[in-house]
Parts: C-alpha cells; structure tokens; sequence
C-alpha cells in the first residue's frame, strides 16, 4: 500500500529519543526548551510554548485570552473540527463563515460582516500548508479589535508574502502530529511575540503553577498540557531536516500537478502567488460527490491510500443539531468538503509512486 504519509522518522529520531529514556529526566527538561527556541528562531517568534498536541494549543490560546462564555470567534468552516471544537469547549460561539474556493482558506469578504460586539477573535486556518489572506484578516481584525489565533497546525514553514505563517496574529498555534510536516507523534506549540501571555500560557499548561524560590506556586486553575522530552527530541532533529522536507513536499506537489493537468474533472491544488505553500496535504477538487468517491475505492483496490480533503464543521452532527445548519449554509466549504481527495504526500515518496499514481488516476473512468 502506497500510505497517505510516512512519518519522516530516521536514525537520529531514534538515537535522541533512546537517550532522553535512559537520562531519567522525561518531562520538563532541556529537551522541551530546546526545541521551543529551534522553533522559536526559525519562525522568528520571540516565546514559543511546547505542548501536547495541536488542539491543546489552540484551547491554551482561547484560554489564556480570557475567551468563554458570551464571546464570539469566528472560524472557517472548512477544517479540521478541532478548531471549532476549543471554542465550544470554553464556552464561546463559534461564528463559522464559508471559504474561498481556490484556497480553501477563510473568505474575508464573507466574515466582516458576521462581526458583533460579542466577537472576540477570529482563527484564520492555514490550511493544507498554504497560508489564509493574512493582509486581509489581519487588517479586519485591526478594524473590529479582534484577537488573531492563527490556526497553523498545517503550516510550519508556510509564508504569505514572506511573512511566516504561526507569527503574524496575536498567537499561533502549530500541530506535530503524524500527518503534518514535523510529527513528535502527537504534540504541539504556541508561539507569540508577546512575553506576559506566553508566561500565562505555560502556567497553564502546567497546573497553573509557577515555580519560585524553589517552590511551586498554584496560581490558577490549570491543565496538564505538557510535552514529553521524548517528543521534543524527535521534534529537534526533524527541524534539523525541515526545510529539505518541505522542499522535497514542493517538488512532489509540482510533479502531480503537471503530470495530472489537462484533466477535465478533476482540479489541481490553486497555489496563491503571495503564498509559500508547503503542501501538508496534496488535494485535488473533483466534478463530483460520486466520482470523489469511487475514485477513493478504486485507488485503494490499487493499493493506493486516498482520503477526503477535511470536514464541512456545519455538517458535522453535533453542529448541525446545535445551531440547525442546513447544506446551503457554507456552500463553497460544502462542496469542497464533499468533492476534494488527498493523495499520498510525504519526503520518502519516490518518483515510481508518484508515475504509478497519476497513471491509475489517469486510468479511472470517471
Ligand atoms: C491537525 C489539525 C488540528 C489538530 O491538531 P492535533 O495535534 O491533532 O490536535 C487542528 N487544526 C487543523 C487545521 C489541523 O489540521
């Protein structure tokens, strides 16, 4: 089977993360600082905050900006549902709005006008790897005095007009887990600009505590969002390779799209000018809900994994029950949701696969 993603997992991922095991020290220790100021540096963050897993970034984020009950934040419809979820977690409303159908990212010109008092931040998704109108967002949100959580859990080492994706909003939030671009298993990270709120956040993730004169102090109610040394380990030596691997992604990408266009039913991955798209994910738009559809089956009987795109969040039955979403509410996200196909995308993928793949696509009868 021709796998979605491979985790790029090589000999020093296993070297570092056998000797955090036999140091003793797992959790809290250098490893974890390490790996935040790598991340840190690269993306040009003053504070990055390491911690479980994406989704915890993105609840710390809503957290530590005091966002719950009564409070709107606005997120696009098209994602993956834990970017809505967080904000149903604390408590807020999450304000969806539909997505533009080249990029798949949040539609501006179709948010402004959803903005009330109540509305407190909005969370711009990168994603797929390819950065959200950022002048855009950030510019309307400067308007309406809105937070910006970027959800960049796609995105490390995307750009929008040389701007790095994770570091132009308030706060950024970034995903390790297996399908995204460097993996720590599960994981996360946070990063700001902004020291005060990355000293909130880190208590946060930690109980609550701070520690001083050697003590520790329990100063709010707290969770246990922690990252393990073991993953800060395996996240530092894929940051040593992680501009050779998004490279690597781009050449990939390139090759599907010119080797699959002139396809009448079926679209190539639209790439903004003003982006540096790192492709997380290489999706294809298809004509139809069908031809997606048979078109997954028949590459998995030729032993190729596909998968859908992501999730229309207002068909997804907890949403659609709460608020009473019909179809037609978000129809760009819908029809993506039920029209896009991801294919197979990771450093390791060779050449043959890559033929054997767009040769099988080029075979189906659509
Ligand atoms: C993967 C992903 C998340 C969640 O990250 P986890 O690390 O799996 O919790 C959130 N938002 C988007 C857009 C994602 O792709």
């Amino acid at each position: 089977m021709i796998k979605l993603t491979i985790p790029p997992i090589g000999k020093q991922e296993l070297r570092s993360v056998v000797e955090v095991l036999k140091s003793g020290q797992l959790i809290q220790g250098k490893k974890v600082e390490d790996f935040e100021s790598m991340v840190a540096h690269y993306l040009g963050a003053k504070e990055a905050v390491a911690v479980s897993s994406g989704t915890a970034a993105l609840h710390l984020a809503l957290l530590a900006l005091d966002i719950g009950p009564g409070d709107q934040v606005i997120v696009p419809d098209f994602t993956y549902p834990a970017t809505a979820n967080v904000v149903e977690v604390v408590g807020a409303k999450p304000i969806l709005v539909d997505i533009d159908k080249d990029t798949f990212n949040i539609n501006v010109s179709s948010w402004e006008r959803k903005i009330t008092k109540r509305t407190k931040a909005i969370i711009p998704v990168h994603l797929f790897g390819q950065s959200a109108d950022m002048p855009s967002v950030l510019k309307a949100a400067r308007r309406h005095n809105l937070f910006v959580i970027e959800d960049a859990a796609c995105a490390l080492g995307a750009e929008y007009n040389g701007l790095k994706c994770g570091v132009m909003g308030h706060l950024g939030c970034l995903s390790f887990h297996p399908r995204k671009i460097l993996t720590t298993i599960e994981g996360g990270m946070l990063l700001t600009n902004n020291a005060p709120l990355a000293k909130k956040l880190k208590m946060l993730r930690n109980h609550g505590t701070r520690q001083k004169d050697n003590k520790v102090e329990f100063l709010m109610a707290g969770l246990n969002y922690r990252m393990s040394n073991i993953q800060a380990a395996m996240g530092i030596e894929q940051m040593k390779r992680l501009d050779r691997m998004i490279l690597k992604r781009q050449q990939i990408a390139k090759k599907y799209s010119q080797y699959l266009s002139g396809i009448p039913w079926l679209k190539t991955p639209f790439v903004d000018h003003a982006a540096k798209h790192t492709f997380q994910s290489y999706i294809l738009l298809m004509d139809s809900l069908s031809s997606r559809n048979r078109l997954i089956s028949f590459l998995r009987k030729k032993r190729i994994e596909a998968n859908i795109g992501t999730y229309a969040v207002h068909l997804l039955p907890y949403y659609r029950h709460k608020y009473h979403f019909q179809k037609n509410d978000f129809p760009v996200s819908a029809e993506a949701f039920d029209r896009s196909l991801a294919l197979p995308i990771f450093p390791g993928l060779k050449d043959e696969n890559i033929k054997y793949i767009v040769k099988q696509i080029r075979n189906f009868d659509a």
